[in-house]
């Protein structure tokens, strides 16, 4: 068994608290030999890198609406059009990240874990295509082993993560963020794709039931062609599994579907952006993929593939 944690979070992204170091003692413990450490590098139009946007800054206001849901009349917020329908956006403000302090230490740590764990430098960077400039500088400053390629923002760079689905169309937000990802995958210098079914974890928990993705159908066709004839894959993101929701991004069914359309690179990562969850399903993922048909998990070292088998 060889198990590679390859999608987690420490305490320089804008939504993780964990030391670099307890990461790896803890992953050593959960019985990994790899982990990717792949920090958020969110990409922002008119902005450098490493400089992003906080729209979760309001600590003063009450986070709960008198319907029990999430409020986000925010001072400074405004009413914007977004694909399925309106809603106010929180205002946003700057903030920068410690992205010299992340790659120092992470380089330190790959040759002090040497023998111990695989620790491999990574990066989730988001959204690079709203400013290619920003997110290939960022990959010529800092060598990197792995990219994943993720959406977050979407219009006005706002995270799907803020979406109110009790009032938005869930199947015109998701086909919205199809078209992000086959931009994505068109454009962008990365090795995996993250969660490609994102937004489908929020529309459940706002309109209570799974969105139906077999419409779309055709289109994953399309992007997972782009993706095998770029040499690029995705990855099973358990996140779903570690936090208690259930299900899987991408689940069964579409890795089934990226197999049938000859995908073969394909990352394992818990999301985890606390210990407990570093390490999460390994062994599920890798039941999984062996179901879907996939004979190997992916690692990557200098953004090279490396094929491990599932034994
Ligand atoms: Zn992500
Ligand atoms: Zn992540």
């Amino acid at each position: 068994m060889y198990f590679a944690d390859y999608h987690m979070h420490s305490k320089y992204s804008f939504d993780g608290a964990e030391e670099l170091e307890a990461m790896c003692r803890e992953a050593v413990k959960k019985g990994l030999n790899e982990i990717a450490v792949t920090d958020h590098m969110d990409i922002y139009e008119g902005l450098d890198y490493g400089q992003m946007k906080n729209f979760d800054v309001d600590q003063d206001l009450p986070p709960f609406g008198p319907d029990g849901r999430p409020s986000y009349d925010f001072p400074g917020g405004q009413l914007v059009e977004i694909p399925g329908g309106s809603m106010v956006m929180p205002g946003g403000v700057l903030c920068k990240m410690d992205v010299s302090g992340l790659y120092t230490q992470l380089y330190a740590l790959t040759a002090r874990w040497a023998g111990r764990l695989k620790v491999r430098v990574g990066s989730e960077l988001g959204q690079p295509m709203r400013n290619k400039a920003a997110a290939d500088k960022f990959l010529a400053d800092w060598p990197l082993d792995f990219v994943i390629g993720s959406i977050h923002n979407m219009d006005h760079d706002l995270d799907v993560y803020y979406y109110d689905f009790t009032k938005l169309d869930p199947a015109r937000v998701y086909s919205a963020y199809l078209d992000r990802l086959l931009e994505l995958a068109r454009e962008g210098d990365f090795d995996v794709l993250g969660h490609i079914t994102y937004p489908v974890r929020y529309m459940e928990k706002g309109i209570g039931r799974q969105l139906d993705l077999t419409p779309f159908t055709d289109r994953f066709r399309d992007l997972f062609g782009i993706l095998e004839y770029a040499g690029r894959g995705i990855e099973l993101n358990v996140s779903g599994l570690c936090r208690g929701i259930g299900s899987t991004m991408p689940p069964l069914p579409i890795l089934k579907l990226y197999r049938e359309c000859h995908g073969e690179i394909i990352t394992v990562g818990s999301d985890a952006h606390e210990l407990a969850h570093i390490g999460g399903y390994q062994q599920e993922a890798q039941d999984m993929l062996l179901e879907a048909g996939f004979r190997y998990i992916t690692t990557f070292e200098k953004r090279k593939a490396d094929f491990v088998k599932i034994s």
